[in-house]
């Protein structure tokens, strides 16, 4: 079943304690569709400039992506630039330049509206229930990113969008500014009268925690000795999240566990190198053979 994504399509500058580079293709949209192809089709909503390139392109060619709904408009691509801290675990955005995506007006092309599962990746939440009403009528699963930028800048217009997603797929610090509560239990119960049924955090080298009417699942992070620079990691996760369940075309409780361990699996990929490196090679046995470690990291009896 296909899967719509919108969101950020970007330029990244990134420090991390491994290396800097100034200039790099990102964006929230990017990461989330490169992962979700491995196992579903993947229909792109976003906005580039006159800067990004036929070859800046080629990382959607070749893999199930559809770019029909990939604007392209006279300025400047979205630019990001962050800083990582000595232990990976802190960021400092260094600067967000919207660009092209301040006047962005998405018209979602007609083979788009029909699909089932729907992606709100992170960009100005009137941008993503623009796109969402556009589909039509009511996704088998509608899922939201966003993060601090947004909160702060654009409370009314998230809440408002919130109400219309089934889940919420942020991070720790995300969940504790947008509730007001430290407690991830109690954080989950206040979004829960937002509008989602399900809240998926994500926390970095802590893996991933899952609340919903049913109860908690955690996934932890896959450990790794090396991990070289986590922008994107949270959108790989999202994109292999939603990606398997696309896939799957069932939203059930051992669908959702299974797709918390992909979203894991491909969220470690990405941290293994720079920017998209390292899904830009990935494989899909690669996937496979680290889903099946992560089963056996995780198995015990009692
Ligand atoms: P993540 O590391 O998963 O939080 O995502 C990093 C990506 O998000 C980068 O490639 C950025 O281009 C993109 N990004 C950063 N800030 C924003 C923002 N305010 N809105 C949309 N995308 C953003």
């Amino acid at each position: 079943m296909s899967l719509l994504v919108v969101g950020s399509v970007a330029f990244d500058a990134l420090e991390s304690p491994y290396g800097k580079v100034e200039r790099t293709i990102g964006g929230a949209a990017t990461y989330f569709a490169v992962a979700a192809s491995f196992f579903a089709p993947v229909s792109l909503v976003a906005v580039v400039g006159d800067d990004f390139t036929k070859k800046d392109e080629e990382v959607f060619r070749g893999r199930h992506i559809d770019t029909a709904g990939l604007e392209r408009a006279a300025g400047k691509s979205f630019f990001w630039a962050g800083r990582y801290s000595e232990n990976l675990n802190e960021r400092v955005t260094l600067a967000t330049e919207l660009n092209v995506f301040a006047d962005f007006k998405p018209k979602l092309p007609e083979k788009y509206r029909t699909s089932k599962y729907v992606f709100l990746a992170n960009i100005a939440p009137d941008l993503q229930h623009d796109v969402l009403k556009q589909v039509q009528g009511k996704p088998k699963l509608a899922a939201l990113d966003t993060m601090n930028y947004w909160i702060e800048r654009t409370p009314a217009e998230l809440r408002e969008t919130l109400k219309h997603v089934d889940i919420l797929m942020i991070n720790d610090s995300e969940t504790r500014q947008l509730s007001n509560e430290h407690n991830l239990l109690r954080a989950a119960r206040h979004i829960f009268k937002l509008g989602p049924k399900t809240l998926v955090v994500k926390r970095g080298e802590y893996g991933a925690m899952m609340v919903d009417s049913k109860g908690v699942f955690c996934v932890p992070a896959f450990p790794l000795e090396e991990p070289h620079d986590p922008t994107g990691a949270g959108d790989s996760f999202a994109g292999g999240f939603m990606g398997y369940l696309a896939g799957a075309g069932t939203v059930s409780d051992a669908t959702l566990r299974r797709a918390m361990v992909f979203g894991s699996v491909l969220g470690s990929f990405t941290v293994e190198k720079f920017g998209l490196d390292r899904l830009r090679t990935l494989k899909r046995t690669e996937i496979h053979a680290r889903a099946r470690h992560f089963a056996k990291l995780t198995q015990f009896q009692l």
